[in-house]
C-alpha cells in the first residue's frame, strides 16, 4: 500500500478533523501538495488514524479495485470535505468570518453522518456508531465529520491555530496549558522562523 510521506505531521492537529485538513503540504499555498493522492491513500491515512479496522481497510480495497470509480468519487468527497474544514477553521484560527458555503458543505456531509447513526451496547454502556455505513467507501468521512462537528460545539476552539510559518498551512488544537503554540513543529517551521530572525538581525548590524 502507498504511504503518505508526511508521517511526521499526522498527529500534529492534535483532533482528527485538524489531522485530515494537514494531509495537503503548505496548504496554505495557491497550489499545495496533494498527500491524498488515491484512494488507497486515504484508505491507509484512515487506518493510521484507527478510524477504520484492519479488516475493514482490507475490504474496502477490495471494493475499491471492483469499483475504481466509486473510489475516485469517495476520494474527490473527501478532498472536497477537507478543503471545507481546511477553510473554514482557517476563518476560525485567524479570526474571520467563516464563509456561508463552505459551513454548507459541512452542513451536507453532517446530514449524511447523522442519518447513519446508531447506538449501540458496548462493555457495561453505550456507544454511538456509524454501523450503519461501515461497508461503505466513504465509511472513513462519518468520524471526521463528527470530530468537526464536536471542535466547532466545543471550548477547545478558541485553540485552533494557523502555524504562523507562511504558507505551511498546517492547522492543530494549541493543546498547551498557556496556549503559547505558535508552529507545526519547532524542529520545522519553528526552525525556519529562527534562522530568519537571526539572519534579520545580522542584517542590522551589518547595516
Ligand atoms: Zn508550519
Amino acid at each position: 500500500m502507498s504511504k503518505i510521506n508526511t508521517n511526521a505531521v499526522t498527529f500534529i492537529g492534535e483532533r482528527l478533523c485538524l489531522n485530515f485538513t494537514n494531509t495537503a503540504s503548505w496548504h496554505n499555498r495557491e497550489q499545495p501538495i496533494e498527500q491524498l493522492v488515491n484512494y488507497e491513500t486515504l484508505i491507509y491515512w484512515s487506518r493510521q488514524m484507527e478510524i477504520i479496522t484492519a479488516t475493514q481497510g482490507k475490504h474496502l480495497l477490495e471494493q475499491a479495485e471492483i469499483s475504481p470509480i466509486e473510489a475516485e468519487k469517495t476520494l474527490a468527497h473527501a478532498i472536497e470535505l477537507r478543503e471545507a474544514m481546511f477553510r473554514l477553521f482557517k476563518a476560525i484560527a485567524t479570526n474571520q468570518q467563516v464563509k456561508p458555503s463552505d459551513l454548507a458543505i459541512l452542513n451536507n456531509y453532517v446530514n449524511q453522518a447523522y442519518s447513519l447513526v446508531e447506538i449501540v451496547p458496548k462493555d457495561s454502556g453505550y456507544a454511538f456508531t456509524f454501523q450503519k455505513g461501515q461497508q461503505k467507501m466513504d465509511c472513513m468521512l462519518w468520524p471526521i465529520v463528527q470530530s468537526a462537528v464536536d471542535l466547532l460545539l466545543s471550548e477547545d476552539l478558541s485553540r485552533v491555530k494557523l502555524c504562523e510559518g507562511e504558507p505551511c498551512g498546517i492547522l492543530f488544537c494549541d493543546v498547551s496549558r498557556n496556549k503559547s503554540r505558535r508552529w507545526c513543529s519547532m524542529e520545522d517551521c519553528g526552525n525556519r522562523a529562527k534562522a530568519q530572525r537571526h539572519y534579520n538581525k545580522k542584517k542590522i548590524q551589518k547595516t
